[in-house]
């Protein structure tokens, strides 16, 4: 029988649905082609496999290759088929027994010389594989994003023939943990080093606690940016069921998250020209934004008032739900985004010093028409707004006590 089935998983938001990578071989004029739904990547995944299976000295099928991936309806992207389809046709050609596969799923893009590449959001498919009992082959380069996964329920490769070689027992892959490096470094800057503002650490002390979002107002250089900062210290780290949501997200959107250790709570500063869909997330196929990448952790905005005004709305309905909902043609997903909020503005729109002058040296109007740039039921949302005043610099130098005591 010419014909072979293989098991992989696509991507559709936060979720991994299963597919079947069907492979048959018939008479006939030799020629490739790809049904199911596939996008570009996925189209061209055929000139990858023919190279990978005739560098890695197999023999490609001279034969017409139909390979069906189903569900049909659903929508394939990337690379990560070229495993599955590469192994479908090494199994229809009688080159690898098909009972070898049995209780495995593959994910991986091909080069031409048959090594293995990173697939972008393998952590919610390893994860359903886990759900499942199988076991998931991937690439070696995937290796660090699956941390959150128990290590006996994957295997990392480097090259098609590595794969070939762990289901002929001719030589095993080795399951192991990745090992974080010592500068991924759990401890983040404590807030005990800031000297003064103590109504400002207090008022982020018990947001920390009762998971409110803050807006701290107070004039430029009063230490707004660097209070922030020093927020996520004030949090407990992740635990496993949010390391694994988080580090989804980071996995989907492909972002390293900067040497971020996998149980710190990320903390995302967009700048204020960020876009809507930069901010919520979107694409035509849709991709989390910061809110999404900010979920478990903290959402810094830096001037406030700055932010387009239609981006900054977006942020009602997840701030109220802790998830955002992206509607596109193909399909409707769901990212996670409960974040802490922590919002900084001037008071001001000429971010006057008032407390060196007394007062503001700003219009009535000028004001007015600054304060209107936060709509009133985003206003609303954030619980605590605490004041950050400019401190005299001899309480900075000439203070007695050390930040630890001055809370
Ligand atoms: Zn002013």
């Amino acid at each position: 029988m010419s014909i072979a089935t293989v098991y992989s998983r696509a991507q559709t938001g936060m979720h991994a649905p299963l597919v079947s990578v069907e492979v048959h071989l018939s008479n006939g004029l030799p020629n490739f082609s790809i049904v199911g739904l596939p996008e570009t990547a996925v189209r061209e995944s055929k000139d990858r496999v023919r190279a990978a299976i005739i560098n890695s000295n197999f023999e490609f099928p001279a034969r017409r290759i139909t390979v069906n991936l189903a569900p049909a309806e659903l929508p394939k992207q990337g690379g990560r088929f070229d495993l599955p389809i590469a192994l479908g046709l090494l199994i229809a050609s009688k080159q690898l027994n098909e009972n070898l596969t049995q209780g495995y799923e593959f994910l991986g893009e091909l080069s031409l010389s048959g090594e293995l590449r990173k697939t972008i959001g393998i952590l919610p498919a390893a994860h359903a594989c886990q759900i499942i009992g199988s076991k998931l082959i991937t690439s070696i380069e995937n290796k660090k994003e699956l941390i959150p996964i128990n290590h006996n329920t994957y295997f990392c490769a480097s090259h098609l023939l590595d794969v070939c070689a762990h289901l002929n027992n001719i030589k095993k892959l080795v399951s192991e943990h990745y090992e974080i490096s010592d500068q991924q470094n759990l401890a983040q800057s404590p807030m005990c080093d800031v000297y003064g503002q103590k109504r400002a650490k207090r008022a982020l002390c018990i947001a920390a606690a009762g998971q409110h979002h803050v807006l701290m107002i107070g004039s430029p250089g009063s230490g707004k940016s660097m209070l922030a900062s020093r927020f996520p210290s004030l949090l407990s780290p992740l635990n496993e069921t949010e390391m694994l949501e988080t580090c989804s997200v980071y996995s989907i959107a492909n972002v390293s998250g900067q040497q971020r250790h996998p149980q710190s709570r990320p903390f995302r500063s967009p700048h204020h020209t960020v876009s809507a869909v930069g901010l919520a997330g979107g694409g035509s196929n849709p991709q989390p934004g910061e809110i999404s990448l900010a979920h478990n952790g903290v959402l810094f905005l830096d001037e406030f008032t700055e932010f387009d005004r239609r981006a900054l709305e977006i942020l009602r309905e997840p701030l109220e739900t802790g998830m955002i909902t992206i509607s596109r043609a193909a399909a409707q997903v769901e990212f996670p985004a409960r974040f802490q909020l922590i919002a900084a503005m001037n008071p001001c729109p000429n971010g006057c010093d008032i407390n060196q002058y007394g007062q503001c040296e700003c219009s009535a109007e000028q004001l007015k028409r600054y304060r209107n740039k936060i709509s009133a039921p985003l206003l609303d949302r954030i619980d605590i707004q605490v004041s950050v005043p400019k401190l005299p610099t001899h309480t900075l130098f000439n203070s007695t006590v050390t930040p630890q005591q001055d809370w």
